[in-house]
């Protein structure tokens, strides 16, 4: 795995380009489109191994010319055969939770004391996922998550079924309600994660983050970068868990769900799809 920056802007000046030139950065990636209407759009991405040394001039260029920059991680056949543990991000959904202006107060206990209604952080929750009858889901879709929602998995009944007889540890399961009913879907299963782990990321310097002025917790803004964590967290006795920390920014707050390679192989093996994994580092 290597860890990168990277910076981009639509329209760069071309004094832009004459820096990068005169740093011997040549492969930044450049593009054009004309419009419709005649206009010339332009885009300019760099991207640099944080470890080259010319990573600070790349810095100085990015708050000079504005431009939007990130760090992120990228991982090759090896981090991903390595990886004891990975992170879980979901990439479909399943439309929003229902009622829609009140979900939060009819899923979570919101006067909970560990819930914060500034920072989001301390949810708890205490009834099913409700949604609509006809909620939106691909149909060779397995795993799934609603819009707003970013630490609660939904699962087809066959999955569910599966994660049991392969003896998946520290989960258990609870059946979203269609809304305005008390009826429970068969094939649209929450997966409950009954472990929550203590505090354990290690390179929190390697992201943002922000402090509440209410409860005073610290919330990490999200980044693609490999996130570091400590390896005393994690047993042979769990499989799917969640952070103790939590992510997000504003009045988002989640916590991440980390899997164990015993998940992960399971996930390949029945080729499940809408769940995607990146290796987390266990030092
Ligand atoms: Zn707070």
């Amino acid at each position: 795995m290597r860890d990168y920056y990277s910076a981009h802007t639509l329209n760069p000046p071309s004094a832009l380009e004459a820096e990068l030139i005169a740093l011997g950065l040549y492969d930044y990636e450049y593009k054009e489109k004309t419009l419709g209407s005649g206009v010339i759009t332009s885009f300019i991405r760099i991207k640099i191994p944080i470890d080259d040394s010319r990573l600070p001039d790349i810095l100085g260029l990015k708050q000079k010319y504005q431009l939007l920059g990130t760090y992120y991680t990228e991982f090759d056949d090896d981090d991903y055969a390595d990886a004891t543990w990975l992170e879980a991000e979901i990439v479909s959904w399943i439309g929003y939770p229902k009622p829609e202006n009140s979900w939060q107060e009819v899923t979570y206990d919101l006067t909970h004391p560990d819930y914060c209604r500034k920072c989001g952080a301390g949810f708890v929750q205490i009834n099913p996922f409700r949604f609509a009858k006809s909620h939106e889901r691909g149909k060779t879709i397995h795993f799934c998550q609603p819009g707003w929602v970013y630490d609660a998995l939904f699962v087809r009944s066959r999955v569910k079924d599966e994660l049991t007889t392969q003896g998946i540890k520290s989960i258990d399961f609870l059946p979203a309600i269609e809304a305005g009913s008390k009826k429970s879907f068969e094939d649209v299963i929450q997966i409950l994660f009954g472990h929550v782990m203590g505090p354990a990321l290690l390179n929190t310097e390697d992201f943002p983050s922000e402090v509440c002025t209410q409860c005073q917790r610290r919330k990490w803004v999200p980044m693609k970068r490999v996130n570091r964590f400590n390896r005393t967290s994690f047993s042979d006795q769990l499989d799917m868990v969640l952070t103790h920390e939590w992510f997000g920014s504003g009045a988002l707050a989640y916590r991440k769900i980390l899997v164990s390679r015993r998940f992960a192989e399971l996930l390949q093996e029945r080729r499940w799809r809408g769940l995607r994994l990146r290796p987390i580092v266990l030092e």
